[in-house]
Formats: C-alpha cells, structure tokens, sequence
C-alpha cells in the first residue's frame, strides 16, 4: 500500500465523466494509508474498539456506525451486492490499476468508509469486514466525521478525497447500489437509471435477455411484466417497479424526520443557486435544510459540460460540479431531503419568533425562521401533437450519459438553438450517428454562444436545420417513437425522418407557481421580484428578499437574475450576508439563546 501523501489535485466527483485512467492514477489518493501523527489526530474524534480474530466489524447491507481507521492487525473484505453476490474485486482492482490482493485486505493506518456517511442517514455497508486476528481500530461516528473534516484542513482534505474517489470508482462499476432487473432500453429502466445517475447513486442494470443472473431472480419474484424491472436494494430489498419516489425512500434519500425547533433557514431547490446558499450559510454556522423536489443539481446537473464556470479551463460536467457542491454542504452539517417537493408557503405566523411554514407534497411541515427560493426553471413543452405520450417513451428533455448510450450510433433529433441545445447537441454527437438539430430561427448566432457555433460547425455528424420546426411524432405508445416530421416555415416542405430519439430544448419557465396565495409578488412573466422591484409602501426588502419578509429568492426564479451557473451560485454566497441581518432582526431563538 502506497504512504506518501499525494499532492492536492482538483478532486474529483461522483459523476459519470471519469475515466478509469484518472481513476488508476488516483489509486494512492483513494487509498491513503494514514502516518502515526495522523492517526494521533483522528483519536480525539472517535474511541478505540477491539475485535477478536474471526469477528465481523459489520455486514453487507447493514447500516455502518462510522469510519474506521485500522490500527493493528487486517481485515478482510468480501463486497457483495443485494443479490448477495460477491462483487468482483478483480474488475475493480483493475478499474482502479491495483493488485487485486490490495484490494481485499484493509491493513494497519488505513480507512474504512464511504462518502454516504457524511449525509447523516444509515449508511449501508457493501461488504462484509472481518478481523484478521485480533483487529483493534479507531470508529468514528458520522457526526464526529463531518467535525474531523471541517477542524483537521489536511486531513481532513485527504480523507474527503478518498472517500468521493471511492464513490466514483463504485459508479464506474456499477456497484454498491441497487441492481436493476429489466431490459436494458425498457422506458422505467431509463427513468430509474436516469434518476440514480443524478442522484449519484451506483447501479447496475441485468437484462434478463443477456445475463443468466436475471433468471432466478425472476423465477423467485415472478413480477408480471408491468412490474418490472424489479430493484434489488443492497440490503436485498426489493421493489417492483418503483416509482421515483419510492426509489428515493427506499435509498434514504427522503428525510424521515425534521428538527422539532425551526431552522435558521430553509433552502428551497437544491440546484447551484440553492446549493451555494447552504454552503456559505452551513459554513458560517447557520443551521440549514435543503428541500429538492428531484435530485440535486438542478438545470446545472443535466449539462454535460459546462465550460464556462470560473476555474474549469477544459470544463466540468454539471453534475459532478454539483455533487462536489452536495458534499460540501453536508461537510459543513447541511441536512437534505430529496424527491421532497414544497407544496405551499405560509408566512402568517406572527409573535415573538414568527416562523415560515413549508407544506410539502406528502403533507409534513418543516418550520423556519427565514426561507430562501431557488426553484430555478422549469423545461418548458413546445405544442408538438402527442407529445406527452412519448415522453419517456424517445423523448427526452436532457442529455444525459444514460441518454447517449441509449441512442450510440444511431440517428438522432434535437429541437432548439440556445445554449443548452448546443451543449447537447455537441455531446451527443459523439455517441451518436448524426444529430439533426432543428432550430425554429434564421440562424444560431443570436441565440448561442460562439464557442458552442464553432464546435458544432466543426462536428461532421451534426446537421443544422433552421427555419424548421416540429410537425408530428410518429410512432406508438406502446413501442415508443419511431419518427419525427418536420416542416420549413419558408418553404412549407415537410419531411418525416425515422428516429427513436428526440431531444427538446426549447426553453425553460420558473418554477414559482407553488407560490401561489403566499403574498410573494411575482413579475408578468411569473419570476419573483425582490428588492427594490418588491417594495410597499410600508417596506423597501433587502436587495434578494421578496415581498414577505424573511423570505428570500436566488438564482434562475428571480425575476431580473441572470440564467448562468455562476450567477445562481454569486447570488446563493451573497444572500447569507442578508440572511444573517434578517435572523439578527428576528433576535435569538431560544435555542441559542439558552446557548450564550
Ligand atoms: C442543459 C442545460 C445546460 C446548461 N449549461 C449551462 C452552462 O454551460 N453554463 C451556464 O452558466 N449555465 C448553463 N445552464 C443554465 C444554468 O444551469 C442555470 O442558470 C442554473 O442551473 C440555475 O440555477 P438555480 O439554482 O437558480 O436553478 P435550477 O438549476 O433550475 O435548480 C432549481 C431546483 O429547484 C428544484 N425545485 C423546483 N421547484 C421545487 C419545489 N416546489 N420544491 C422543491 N424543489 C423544487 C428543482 O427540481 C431544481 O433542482 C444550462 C441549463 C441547462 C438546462
């Protein structure tokens, strides 16, 4: 095992743009063997266990109590998966260019964690750790972890390293999560895929037609073929043909419960701008909830790459920019709950500590003292006769890798001209056989940046089609799209194209309506307004506050912002400095103040 201490690099993130040689030459980094002074370190964070020779230290599908930083003796690993089947510890030594005997042995100095630790949830293990001999080890809780991280610069940079490392590899291979069984290009097992995928959930899809390790597991549950595909959980739960929302409980990613005293602040909307709000304000010790109606990341997480963000010269993709961001806001204590969508905001309440009441769609209320939107945009439908009934079924309103293996040498159709289209349109490009992008205007250069112009003029497999637009949908529901016709609002000629996979990218609106009947005034066209643009007679806000008081909007949903990933995430960092005059307005909680 390696024991230098690598150089900081830029880090990586759970997101599906890894290769496995940047993995392969991150080995030392996502295996770091930990020197005398800093075990020392760790000792204060955690207390000292002893397990005799033979003894499980925890089981796969368990939740585990914490990091483990061995400091005598070895354990052995046996990763397994819901199936119960041993991981295949060679593919991943090979992923990640180890000797396969490194990889099943964990010795003195080392760690034993994973990055689901940090989220304050049960963390279930994906292997069995047993002592080699007598095994004595320094564990660490999840709450003293995130204390370690935060107090030890150093350390704590090298441990949070090695823990996103790890979670990257375990999704390149497709492990340490749920498994899929259903047929590959099914419609639910894209929806599930696409949904774990922005989560950064580790999965692996078995199609019963190619893998004999579908079959007795379909013997056993005999789903009928609406209850399929089935999900095997890593605790060897299994859900037939979830819907997103019960994926999302099954994983833990839905809180079970709220602090009983109300939050300095809920976050509304877990994309950049809402992210940004709970790192800055988690960092300087406010105590924050974010509440995502989907999965983090927001428009941000469906980008492929984004190359415009200060500090990314070759690019990022959204998503792994975005997950970095999740595990930072949980470094600094952020509580999050997924697939939980805010129904209703009630600012009525009134007395000495008014709080804000959220309703959130499974009929719960968490209580705040100050709220901050960020509910950014929403994709917006073209009028395209039968569009709902493909969607899901060929049409997608984003681009993601789960997206580009579907259509890999195969043609494909793309509605819009602004940036998001192009971005797209260049990505896809290099999975599929020709991109036909169909733009409603006379050209590209009023509505798209000149770098994604010039990219897409250099693609060979991209054909721009202007002046055109989208006529019908052809295809069933059942088999799903196999056509597209369009039109040329010059000429009036149309033409029908077979593809079974079309891309709309044809805007977005704000998402503000659940706003409705709070008092917040909004713009024409539904953006909130805030500061000046928000004032009564009987009060000017602060310059991101709305027109209630102690609610606040950033990012895309308000009216006046500008709709890029830096301008969401400036206005997140600028709003705690508000936030903080507006908790100081309201005075202690009696919570802190019983604290001073
Ligand atoms: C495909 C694509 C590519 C892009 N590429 C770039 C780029 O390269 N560079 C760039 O600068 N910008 C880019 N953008 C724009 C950029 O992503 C947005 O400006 C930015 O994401 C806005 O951030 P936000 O946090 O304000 O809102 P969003 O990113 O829209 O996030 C809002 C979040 O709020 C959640 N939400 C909504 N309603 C509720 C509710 N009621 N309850 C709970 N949660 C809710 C949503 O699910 C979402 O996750 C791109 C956009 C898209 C769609």
């Amino acid at each position: 095992m390696p024991h230098e201490h690598e150089p900081a690099g830029d880090g990586a993130s759970p997101g599906p743009a890894t290769s496995n040689a940047a993995l392969a030459s991150r080995f030392h980094q996502m295996f770091p063997v930990l020197s005398a002074g800093e075990i020392d370190r760790v000792r204060r964070f955690g207390e000292v266990r002893r397990f005799p020779a033979g003894e499980l230290l925890f089981h796969a599908g368990e939740a585990v109590p914490g990091m483990y930083v061995i400091l005598s003796g070895r354990v052995a690993i046996v990763p397994r998966d819901g199936l119960g089947q041993a991981v295949p510890v060679a593919a991943f030594a090979q992923l990640i260019g180890a000797p396969v005997e490194e990889m099943t042995e964990v010795v003195p100095g080392e760690v034993m964690a994973e990055i689901g630790q940090l989220s304050g949830r049960p963390d279930l293990s994906v292997f069995d750790a047993r002592a080699v001999g007598d095994v004595e080890a320094i564990v660490v809780p999840p709450e003293a972890l995130r204390a370690l991280l935060v107090a030890e610069a150093e350390l704590g940079e090298r441990i949070l390293r090695a823990l996103i490392l790890r979670r990257v590899a375990l999704i390149e291979i497709g492990f340490g999560g749920p498994v899929l069984v259903g047929a590959l290009e099914s419609p639910d097992v894209t929806r599930l895929s696409h949904f774990l995928e922005r989560n950064a959930i580790p999965f692996r899809v078995v199609d019963p037609e190619e893998d004999g390790d579908a079959s007795p597991l379909l013997a056993r549950f005999a789903p009928k073929p609406s209850e399929l595909p089935i999900v095997v959980m890593p605790d060897g739960t299994v859900l037939k043909n979830p819907t997103k929302l019960e994926l999302a409980r099954a994983l833990g990613l839905v809180a079970t419960s709220f602090r009983s005293e109300p939050y300095d602040v809920a976050v509304v909307g877990a994309g950049p701008a809402g992210l940004a709000t709970a790192v800055y304000g988690a960092s300087e010790g406010l105590s924050i909830l974010v509440l995502e109606a989907l999965a983090f990341g927001g428009q941000a997480g469906a980008s492929a790459r984004i190359e415009n963000y200060l500090g990314f010269p070759t690019g990022v993709s959204g998503q792994a920019l975005m997950a970095r961001a999740v595990t930072q806001a949980q470094k600094f204590g952020v509580e999050f709950s997924l697939s939980t969508e805010v129904r209703r905001l009630d600012s009525t309440g009134s007395g000495p500590d008014p709080v804000h009441i959220l309703e959130l769609a499974d009929g719960r209320r968490v209580r705040a003292r100050t709220v901050v939107v960020a509910t950014g945009a929403r994709y917006r439908r073209p009028e395209i006769p039968n569009l709902a009934q493909f969607e899901g079924r060929g049409v997608s309103y984003w681009a993601s890798p789960v997206e580009a293996r579907l259509c890999r040498d195969r043609d494909v159709v793309l509605l819009g001209g602004g940036n998001s289209a192009g971005q797209a349109a260049v990505f896809l490009a290099s999975h599929a056989r020709q991109v036909s992008m169909l733009v409603r205007g006379p050209g590209l250069s009023s509505t798209m940046s000149r770098y994604l112009i010039d990219r897409i003029t250099a693609s060979p497999n991209i054909a721009v089609l202007c002046d055109t637009e989208i006529v019908e949908l052809l295809g069933t529901p059942d088999q799903g799209l196999n056509g597209v016709g369009w039109r040329n609002r010059r000429t009036g000629v149309e033409e029908r194209h077979g593809t079974a996979h079309l891309f709309l990218f044809t805007g977005a609106e704000p998402a503000a309506t659940w706003l409705t009947g709070s008092g917040i005034p909004l713009d024409e066209k539904g953006f909130i307004r805030t500061g000046a643009d928000a004032r009564s007679p009987e009060r000017v806000p602060l310059p991101l506050e709305t027109g209630v008081e102690g609610v606040f909007a950033v990012g895309d949903v308000r009216c006046g912002s500008v709709k890029r990933v830096g301008a969401a995430i400036g206005e997140g960092a600028s709003v705690v400095a508000q936030l903080h005059t507006s908790l100081a307005r309201l005075g202690p909680t009696p919570a802190s103040a019983m604290r001073a």
